[in-house]
């Protein structure tokens, strides 16, 4: 069996240089090389998982097929490689230290005193270990989460540094990614940054062997040089990652700059060799230059933070991609669709989605949305809570249970809709105990959604706590409402959908975190489709 390699991506300077997109965007030009690979994310913080934090703290929560809650880097991995994550793909703090402390109450350690060196970063090395067994993967890259110089990164980067010894030089390979300044008053490049950057990674012990430095401008051969001689690195691995108009035109820029070879042969790999023209007609050009234009409102409370709906925004642009249309997103607040008419905000929008959320902020805007939607025939796409929001409003305005609403929301409600399991209500534990992950769904025969995903048994992942109320099912039924997916060992509605109309369609799980570039999720294909249509005037 061949070793596997090791790629360790280390942030210096500043956070938010796009070190998820730029992992990502290596896994895929040395994936289109032949290669099998796999990504892991190290988050140096001490929560167990994101799934309890706020998403103005975190993002979006991205939730693998196997239910863990992670770090929307995990999304750009997914959209990015064939590589599919688990659990063991993302890694905090908060795990490694519960699992150490564990085994110290135990009893395993036989006495020792427990520190940071070795048993963290032991514990660190050993998931790494499990990824590469898991996976199979022939290159693992590893991001470590953090800036280069943060107290609560160092035991990542003790590990990661402890790798190449265990492992050797030709098995393991450090990239940097970092911040070259464009000084206006100046008029300069500033390497010093830079520079300081990689001193305080050497210090810890690590010497980069690839630099990747996200600047406005390009870097001139002589500034190329300049970080070279002072950053002890070659110059033809101090790779230009410039400001790009999409993000899926940063893997062809890494591979102009040949970073794919660089990196073949610091391992000695010899791979065959791939244009990824596809990836440059079918998916860039495509976001650079499409035929047609569509508005697409999200209705949210988080609509300030472009991370929250992260997910959601990329399923979005990939169904531009397949419908050769420009998506202008056009983010509302629902608390502030409260306080108006929808058409004020929605009438010159040609579909509307409402994603998923938690708690009763905005909520009386989102059902204003959807109502607006259903009497006015515009494409409506529910997600999540937005599914239970299209139920309460199809319970207050259709069904006549004036008072309807999901008990997370008010908890004495006469008409729960939507409501609790029974297996929900004594939980106490808040972190990792919603319905997660990828679940089974039946669709029914001659439905919009059979005929969206052309099958009849799809999984998709989910991340709530609440589900219809089957109580009401059949009286829903019979006021116009489809059910037209069903988890059928549970027996959950799934999917809810309306017959004269457009596109009106809602789901309790998350279709978001399955689209792609190079295949959009057909949800979002088809509102998408239908918000031309509408556009059209057809
Ligand atoms: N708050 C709702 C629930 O827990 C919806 C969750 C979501 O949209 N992800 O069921």
């Amino acid at each position: 069996m061949k070793m596997t390699k090791f790629i360790f991506i280390t942030g210096g300077v500043i956070s938010s240089l796009g070190k998820g997109i730029a992992s990502a965007s290596i896994a895929k030009i040395l994936e289109t090389r032949g290669l099998n690979v796999t990504l892991m994310k190290f988050d140096p913080y001490i929560n167990v998982d994101p799934g309890t934090m706020n998403p103005y703290q975190h993002g979006e929560v991205y939730v693998t097929d196997d239910g863990a809650e992670t770090d929307l880097d995990l999304g750009h991995y997914e959209r990015f490689t064939h590589a599919r994550t688990t659990r063991f793909n993302n890694v905090t703090t908060g795990q490694v230290y519960n699992a150490v402390i564990s085994r110290e109450r135990r009893g395993d350690y036989l006495g020792k005193t427990i520190q940071v060196i070795p048993h963290i970063t032991d514990e660190i090395k050993e998931r790494i270990k499990k990824v590469a067994d898991v996976s199979q993967a022939e290159i693992v890259l590893v991001e470590i989460g953090g800036t280069v110089g943060d107290i609560e990164s160092l035991p990542f980067l003790e590990a990661a540094r402890q790798f190449r010894q265990d492992r050797g030089e030709d098995n393991v390979m450090y990239i940097h990614l970092t911040l070259v300044p464009y000084v206006r008053s100046a008029e300069e490049i500033k390497t010093k940054p830079t520079q300081h950057s990689v001193q305080t990674l050497r210090e810890i012990g690590i010497q980069p062997d690839i630099l990747v430095c996200r600047t406005e401008r390009p870097l001139s051969s002589e500034v190329k040089e300049k970080i070279s001689l002072f950053c002890n690195i070659k110059k033809e691995s101090v790779i230009e990652a410039r400001d790009a108009q999409t993000i899926y035109q940063i893997p062809l820029d890494f591979k102009n700059q040949i970073l794919d070879e660089i990196i073949l042969s610091h391992f000695h790999l010899i791979c065959k060799y791939s244009e990824m023209a596809d990836w440059q007609t079918e998916v860039v050009e495509k976001i650079l230059h499409p035929k047609a234009s569509v508005r697409i409102a999200v209705v949210g409370k988080y609509i300030g933070l472009q991370d929250a709906y992260k997910s959601i925004y990329e399923a979005l642009i990939h169904a531009g991609i397949s419908n050769d249309a420009r998506v202008e997103i056009k983010k509302i607040d629902s608390e502030e669709l409260e306080q108006c008419r929808p058409e004020e905000l929605l009438q010159d929008l040609d579909a509307v989605l409402v994603p998923g959320g938690f708690g009763s902020r905005g909520i009386e805007g989102k059902i204003k949305a959807i109502e607006y939607c259903r009497r006015q025939q515009v494409p409506f796409l529910g997600l999540c809570l937005g599914m239970q929001c299209a139920v309460i409003e199809f319970a207050r305005n259709v069904a006549g249970l004036k008072d309807a609403n999901s008990t997370e929301f008010q908890p004495r409600t006469r008409h729960p809709v939507i409501s609790l399991l029974a297996e929900q209500k004594n939980v106490k534990d808040m972190g990792g105990t919603m319905r997660l992950g990828a679940y089974p769904c039946k669709l029914r025969k001659n439905s919009l959604a059979q005929r969206v995903y052309g099958k009849d048994l799809i999984s998709e992942r989910h991340r709530h706590r609440y589900e219809f109320n089957n109580v009401y099912r059949r009286q829903f039924a019979e006021k116009g409402l489809v059910f037209s997916g069903i988890h059928q060992k549970k027996d959950l509605v799934e999917i809810v959908e309306l017959k004269s109309h457009p596109y009106f369609i809602a789901v309790q799980f998350h279709p978001e975190f399955l689209s792609r570039p190079d295949c959009a999720h057909p949800l979002f294909r088809e509102f998408i489709a239908a918000a031309l249509q509408k556009k059209a005037g057809c």
